[in-house]
């Protein structure tokens, strides 16, 4: 209760209380017996020999007890008052403490009183909600203990969340620090921007006038090449013409000579029949001389008047000499053509193709079927006929050599090509034809007779020992193969591996094939050694040889280095003799799986090789070197001012003619690429591939005309030189003879 005084103050009181009492007694006694002490002294002066003294000593003894006791008493009081004091002081205290809690006790009733009225207004306010939210009271009322678990729950969470929220402010605080130097860095980054943004501008501004004043430079240098051009285009244009009209006149000439000699070879073959005419007239008029005025046939004039047989024979002798004379003209202008020709394959591009027609051989058979389809012209090496299916289709090429033509006369038209090789020219000698045309035997040859790429070795030895004094040379060979345009070396250690083609690091342009062995060659015996070893390589990577080699291209790559020692000038030749895979169609025969692979490749390959001469002789632009290995591979033997020979080998057999009709036909248009205006160029019609040759374009027009040829003629927009004229002068000779 808040009244009651503590515990401990009231009893303090209370033994206060009765030590006053006490102490009040005491002092009454200590009166009375101080009042007893005077009467006893009274008495005892009074009567002091009295008995009284010995009951006065008694009294006094009595006294001095009393005194101690009181003396003692007196000490007790005071230590009780002592007592009391700090009873007293205690008691203040407590009163104090009181007086404290009573005023915090007032204070939490104040508080208290301020929650209850707090509390029932709320009570209040909630009281006055809708009805909805007292069920919800209700409803908590009835889950309290569910509801204090949860508020609990919460609670906790609260806690946790709080302590999260405490973590995030933290972080967040971190993260606003990071910002701020962020945005410190920021400041910076930007201000270094804007620095280098100005130091971009003035160095842009400093390419572009180098950019100005280079494209100037270059302005200036093409101006000055295309004046250069213009003056070399002039010079060109004005041979060509030179050329043209050359051969224009040549036309009507040949035209005369031709109808001239024709008529003499009438004369001559009706020669010995005239001759026994006019002799046995002759005789009937010297045994009818009896019976004179009998009339003669007006024919014979020249033995009209009676001669002897000597005027007769002078009269034979005159005719064949002009016969002779006639002749001789011939082939010297058939030989002006050829130059002419010569000059215009130079100006076309170095491009050469030449025929070689093998003999009939045992595995041709017997019969109709192994007859020769082949006639050759005897004055002119450059025309060959075909009787294909009846007809005959004449073609002409550069040369053209007849079965009994020797390893040694082919080499001979080759072997100034070979030698240009030693000049620093890159050359190529490609054999092309049907599987069995004679393609090997032309390059490789036998043992007994070698063929151009044994000879052209020999030839190179030897040039190279007559230039000896002034010249240091090197020779080298590889030997290679590309089959299904993979390019295998056949002199390397590994035969089986594919080389590729790169571009030579040094930014020069040129291409080389890592990997490729090169054997450097000084003699014959060196180089049959090295083809002994390519061969056996060749036959060790495939079951069937004759199979194999006739569906891959053989590729003998010679290169010639020398060295000037007085100049010290170099020089670095290239002679590539290829041996070309079989061109025969074999698509058409139903072929399948790997057989049908190879054979497009082939295909494909041939018809790169002749897009890439057609583009060359056409003096293309883009010249598609890389549209197979085989053209890549040779591209720096093929352009610039490279020479190139193309040997077209031909199975004379009539089985094969129509083969060969495709053989040659791609033969004629290597060969009768046209050299147009340059802007015209483009129009050109492009070179058809080995699979239009196969299809489209390999059966002749009753006419015996070559449709490809006469196609390309309408779309060759020159009329001074239409591709098919050399052809035409020789079908007009064929149709006139
Ligand atoms: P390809 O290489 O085109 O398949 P080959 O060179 O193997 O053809 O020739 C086939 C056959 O014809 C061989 O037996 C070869 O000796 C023979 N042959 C080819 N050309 C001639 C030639 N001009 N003289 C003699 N025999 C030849
Ligand atoms: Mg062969």
């Amino acid at each position: 209760s808040r009244t009651d005084p503590p515990q401990g103050g009231t009893d303090a009181e209370k033994h206060r209380d009765l030590l006053v009492a006490e102490n009040e007694r005491l002092r009454q006694e200590v009166k009375v017996r101080d009042g007893e002490l005077r009467e006893l002294r009274r008495q005892q002066a009074a009567c002091w020999d009295c008995t009284h003294l010995q009951e006065n000593a008694g009294l006094q003894e009595r006294l001095c007890q009393l005194q101690r006791e009181a003396e003692e008493a007196r000490a007790k009081l005071s230590e009780l008052e002592l007592e009391v004091q700090q009873k007293t002081n205690r008691l203040a205290e407590v009163e104090l403490r009181l007086k404290d809690s009573l005023a915090e006790r007032a204070q939490e009733e104040e508080r208290l009183s301020r929650r209850l009225r707090d509390s029932q207004e709320t009570i209040a306010s909630l009281r006055a909600q809708p009805q909805h939210v007292k069920y919800i009271i209700k409803t908590v009322e009835v889950e309290s203990t569910k509801a204090k678990q949860a508020l609990c729950e919460s609670q906790s969470r609260n806690q946790y969340l709080q302590e999260q929220v405490g973590m995030q402010r933290q972080v967040l605080k971190e993260m606003e620090q990071q910002l701020q130097s962020s945005q410190k860095t920021a400041a910076q980054l930007r201000a270094q921007i804007a620095m280098y943004e100005s130091e971009l501008e003035r160095a842009h501004g400093q390419m572009l006038e180098e950019m100005q004043a280079m494209e100037d430079e270059k302005n200036r240098a093409i101006e000055e090449a295309f004046s250069r051009a213009q003056v070399e285009m002039k010079a060109v244009h004005e041979n060509l013409a030179g050329v043209r009209t050359n051969l224009l006149t040549l036309q009507p000439a040949l035209r005369t000579l031709t109808h001239d000699y024709n008529s003499l070879k009438r004369q001559v073959r009706d020669f010995p029949l005239l001759l026994q005419e006019t002799l046995r007239s002759a005789r009937a008029e010297v045994s009818a001389r009896g019976r004179p005025g009998a009339p003669l046939p007006a024919w014979l004039w020249w033995v009209a008047e009676p001669r002897p047989p000597v005027q007769i024979g002078q009269a034979i002798e005159e005719v064949n000499s002009t016969n002779r004379e006639l002749l001789r003209k011939y082939r010297r202008e058939l030989q002006l053509r050829k130059k002419c020709h010569n000059e215009l394959v130079r100006l076309k591009g170095n491009i050469r193709v030449f025929g070689r027609v093998r003999p009939i051989t045992k595995e041709d058979g017997e019969g109709p079927e192994a007859a020769s389809a082949v006639t050759f012209d005897a004055d002119d090496d450059a025309v060959l006929h075909l009787l294909h299916k009846g007809k005959q289709v004449s073609f002409e090429l550069d040369k053209v050599f007849p079965p009994q033509a020797s390893q040694e006369e082919v080499f001979q038209e080759v072997q100034a090509l070979v030698t240009s090789c030693i000049d620093g020219y890159n050359v190529c000698i490609f054999a092309y034809g049907q599987t069995g045309a004679g393609k090997t035997y032309t390059m490789e040859g036998t043992s007994a007779n070698p063929g151009i790429n044994q000879r052209a070795l020999q030839l190179l030895f030897s040039e190279v020992r007559s230039k000896a004094a002034d010249w240091d040379y090197a020779i080298s060979v590889s030997v290679a193969e590309i089959y299904n345009e993979a390019l295998r070396d056949l002199l390397g250690k590994e035969p089986q591996e594919k080389l590729e083609i790169k571009l030579c690091p040094d930014g020069s342009g040129q291409l080389y094939v890592p990997g490729l062995t090169e054997f450097s060659v000084q003699s014959v015996e060196d180089i049959n050694k090295v083809f002994e070893f390519g061969h056996v390589n060749r036959v060790t990577e495939c079951t069937n040889l004759n199979e194999h080699s006739s569906r891959s291209h053989a590729l003998l790559i010679v290169t010639v280095r020398g060295l000037d020692r007085s100049t010290g000038l170099r020089t670095t030749g290239k002679l590539n003799l290829v041996d070309l895979a079989g061109s025969e169609r074999v698509g058409r025969s139903g072929a399948e799986g790997s057989r049908l692979r190879e054979a497009q490749y082939i295909n494909r390959s041939l018809s790169a090789l002749g897009d890439v001469i057609y583009a060359l002789r056409s003096r293309q632009g883009h010249v598609p070197f890389r549209n197979s290995k085989l053209t890549y591979l040779l591209q720096d033997s093929l352009s610039g001012d490279s020479k190139t020979l193309m040997m077209v080998q031909v199975s004379p057999a009539e089985k094969n003619s129509s083969e060969t009709l495709c053989s040659l036909k791609f033969a004629e248009r290597v060969r009768s690429v046209e050299l147009g205006p340059v802007s015209r160029k483009a129009e050109l019609t492009s070179w058809p591939s080995q699979e239009q040759l196969e299809r489209g374009l390999c059966p002749i027009s009753p006419q015996g005309d070559v449709p490809g040829s006469s196609s390309r003629s309408h779309a060759s927009p020159s009329p001074g030189l239409p591709s098919g004229r050399a052809t035409s002068i020789r079908r007009k000779l064929q149709t006139s003879g």
